[in-house]
């Protein structure tokens, strides 16, 4: 048998894991200290472990450990990794630097993405597989390495909640005490759309959510983003009114403004109109064109008219800085190739 991945384990299963080894719960919690706090993935080097653990953990288990195949670092600092996975997949994962030195990372849960929406690079690559667990909080262990990493998006490749249940349990490791130790609240899932698991998402953790929703009617985001004919927007917005927050947290709404597509005022009315009543925070980000696109940017002029109409009907809007432009580090643009990025 291949020996377990302990990456791939939430504390819960590790325990349960040390357990059927005759060992007991404080060892896991030791175990995560090493492999999460300290950046260890060599058992031998974890000292305060006994010898015997150590001798019965070897040929069992192993603890991954990533080093990024390419860094590309951004004229803003935004820096993009791409990670080579066992099967020869690639995955990437941005730090967005922020004000103040700190930094937020953006995660990938899939290679690819089944989604297909027109304005993503990675949707139309189509859907190659789930990332594991270990895929997951790898991309965090590896980013730490170059410093601090305050807040996480799952924003990278992918629908996080089409693979739910790796999701659920990196959020596990990433909460743990022992494990990364982040507050929910700084940890942000961002969706397309899907209805029921966001229903059990906010059933079975706790996660801040930001839903992707760039049009607000349904002929448009038909067009835009396929998932809409399966889950039209009353549901959308049913489920959102729904899901579990904590008195003064919102749900953030992501509108990608594209060029005399979604950026009327006429867009902005409907868009007050359909977030009524729904503690809401609206991104606004301007598309990132790249070679091939069906879309443009808007110019700023346009882009500042429709956050003033949203500022104005009383909405929290905030225009998104679109960072790492130069690298194609914006959403929904990482697409695990960078052999073939256009970017100059
Ligand atoms: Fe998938 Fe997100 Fe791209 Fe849509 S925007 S295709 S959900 S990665």
């Amino acid at each position: 048998m291949s020996p377990v991945d302990l990456k791939n384990l939430t504390p819960e299963q590790l325990t349960e894991f040390l357990q059927g080894l005759g060992k007991e719960a404080f060892r896991a919690r030791q175990l995560l200290r090493w492999i999460y706090k300290r950046g260890v993935c060599d058992l031998a080097a974890m000292t305060d472990l006994s010898k015997v653990l150590r001798e019965d953990l070897a040929g069992r288990a192993m603890i991954s450990n990533w080093e990024p195949e390419t860094v590309q670092v951004s004229r803003d600092g935004t820096r993009k990794y791409l990670f080579r996975l066992a099967d020869g997949e690639t995955v990437e994962t941005v730090r967005i630097p922020m004000e103040g030195g700190r930094s937020t990372l953006c995660i990938s849960s899939q290679v690819g993405c089944a989604m297909q929406c027109s304005f993503c690079l990675t949707g139309s690559f189509g859907l190659t597989r789930n990332l594991t667990i270990a895929e997951i909080v790898n991309q965090v262990c590896a980013a730490r390495k170059d410093g601090p990493v305050n807040n996480i998006v799952l924003m990278g490749m992918g629908e996080p909640l089409h693979n739910l249940d790796n999701v659920i349990g990196a959020l596990k490791i990433l909460y743990a005490p022992e494990g990364f130790d982040y507050s929910p609240r700084r940890v942000t899932l961002s969706t397309s759309g899907l209805v029921p698991q966001m229903e059990e998402l906010g059933c079975r953790v706790r996660v801040g959510l930001a839903v992707s929703l760039t049009a607000a009617n349904d002929a448009l985001r038909d067009r835009l983003m396929p998932i809409n004919r399966r889950y039209p927007l009353d549901q959308l917005m049913t489920a959102c009114r729904n899901y579990p927050l904590k008195p003064g947290e919102r749900i953030t709404f992501e509108y990608i403004l594209l060029r005399g597509v979604n950026d009327a005022v006429a867009d902005a009315r409907e868009l007050v109109r359909l977030l009524h009543g729904v503690k809401a925070k609206v991104n606004l980000i301007a598309f990132n064109e790249y070679a091939g696109s069906p879309f443009q940017t808007p110019d700023d002029r346009t882009i500042r008219r429709f956050q003033t109409f949203l500022l104005d009907h009383g909405l929290v809007a905030v225009r998104r800085a679109s960072k790492g432009r130069d690298i194609l580090a914006a959403c929904g643009q990482l697409k695990g190739e960078l052999e073939n990025c256009t970017c100059p």
